[in-house]
């Protein structure tokens, strides 16, 4: 195949995703990955039920022995601590995952393949720009060879950095919510754990509060994911070092994970999450971005497999019907299709999160919500997106709510 009808530069969920429902809606395509499975990415393993239900429509297996099924959120600030099993839901299960991403990322690429796409491993692909117009790709190999192929639509999956897509002018808006997280891997007896745990209010060894969350996330196997995040709308995030809130987390986590900081199976590593569908144009004349490439990480939760996944499969389905209406201009419906999806939702994220930020109200917030199960039962299923239809003009509502009640906080609990 020298020139597929549509190629997708990056093998990780987005990209493979892209190329499991455009191949199995019968459109020849390519997936180039420049790494070769099983590789490695920066995460913290954790799916939550929204991404089981893109895996369970992919026919992914999940008997593997590599998942380890998740059955809720454990959530601390503090001394107080709620654990909620994931809701009941009609339109998502009431399960998620832990799973490597060395392990998830090259079985969901065989999916593809299994429905007819051609992933194309240890090839790097660069773009061919003339007059700000995408005129074809270059496929590097590891041997040094360039393939250049003229493909008719190209889906831009290449992860938050995206070079392939800046060199397509796609830009991060920096009013919006961004990430830095780090994470490492400890072993512990407690990795059979079957909740995932997240800390809201991490310490210094001084006992002061550090503009960042924690997690630690089992995989079932004797090995633990343990990493925090800071968000850019943090008071002081500029300031932030995620290793040393990492070492601080790890000081300060519950006695059942036996972990201490000179246990660590390997360096920290840390990565970036642009969110809230930060970066555009997400669509031009002959492509379309989808994943972290198109900021696509939910900040409520720094959630982005998931919607890797879904926006590899909106953009895949604006395309088949481009390609059978012979008529490219379509493609920029899917500006629209993701707008539809996850506008007003990120709305109210990006509210919160700047709200959250500041670390007096975080506190009062956790503090107020870990005491009252109903309120966080329900910011869960904001927090993770698994609203039923019916329920969306709800979120907002809740938003409303939880700043009601962080603004009567009593000093005291703040
Ligand atoms: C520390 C950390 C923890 C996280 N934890 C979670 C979590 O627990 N759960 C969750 O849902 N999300 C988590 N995320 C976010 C999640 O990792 C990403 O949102 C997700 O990987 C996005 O998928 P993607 O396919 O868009 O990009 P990526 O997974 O980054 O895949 C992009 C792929 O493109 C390839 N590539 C790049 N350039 C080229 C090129 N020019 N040619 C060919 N190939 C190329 C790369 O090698 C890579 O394989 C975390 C992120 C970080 C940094």
């Amino acid at each position: 195949m020298s020139s597929p009808d549509v190629l997708v530069v990056g093998g990780g969920p987005g990209g493979c995703a892209a190329g499991y429902w455009l191949a199995r809606n019968g459109v020849s395509v390519l997936v180039v990955e420049k790494k070769t499975y099983p590789r490695e990415k920066t995460c913290g393993d954790g799916l939550t039920p929204r991404a089981i239900k893109q895996l369970l429509d992919m026919e992914f297996d999940f008997s593997v022995p590599q998942i380890h099924r998740i059955k809720g959120l454990r959530a601390y600030a503090g001394d107080l601590m709620l654990e909620m099993p994931w809701p009941e839901r009609t339109s998502y299960p009431n399960w998620g995952a832990s799973i490597r991403r060395s392990d998830l990322d090259g079985a969901v690429a065989q999916l593809a393949e299994k429905q007819g796409a051609e992933v194309r491993q240890a090839t790097e692909a660069i773009a061919v720009v003339q007059d700000m117009r995408l005129v074809g790709v270059d496929l590097k190999s590891m041997d040094g060879s360039v393939e250049r192929v003229f493909p008719r639509v190209v889906v831009v999956a290449d992860g938050s950095l995206s070079r392939f897509g800046r060199a397509l002018s796609t830009q991060r808006r920096k009013d919006y919510p961004y990430a830095l997280a780090v994470r490492t891997y400890y072993e512990s007896p407690n990795s059979t754990d079957e909740y995932i745990e997240s800390q809201l209010d991490i310490r210094d060894k001084d006992g002061r509060s550090l503009p960042s969350y924690g997690w630690v996330f089992p995989l079932g196997d004797g090995v633990i994911n343990v990493g925090v995040g800071a968000l850019s709308t943090f008071k002081g995030w500029r300031d932030v070092n995620t290793t040393r809130m990492l070492e601080a987390y790890v000081a300060r986590l519950p006695e059942y994970w036996q972990v201490s900081e000179s246990d660590a199976l390997q360096p920290a590593v840390g990565g970036k999450l642009p969110m809230a569908m930060s970066v555009g144009p997400k669509v031009g004349a002959n492509w379309l971005v989808i994943g972290d490439a198109a900021g696509a990480v939910n900040p409520f939760n720094g959630e982005g497999i998931d919607y890797a996944y879904e926006t590899g499969r909106m953009a895949a389905d604006v395309i088949v019907e481009a390609l059978a209406a012979d008529d490219l201009a379509l493609l920029g419906r899917y500006a629209q299709v993701l707008d539809d999806e996850y506008a007003a939702y990120h709305k109210v994220a990006r509210v919160f999160v700047k709200v959250i930020g500041n670390p007096s109200v975080m506190r009062g917030l956790t503090q107020v919500g870990l005491r009252s199960r109903p309120l966080m039962e329900w910011t869960l299923k904001v927090m993770a997106n698994l609203l039923e239809p019916e329920e969306y003009g709800m979120a907002e509502r809740v938003y409303k709510a939880i700043e009601k009640v962080v603004r009567v906080v009593p000093d005291r609990v703040v």
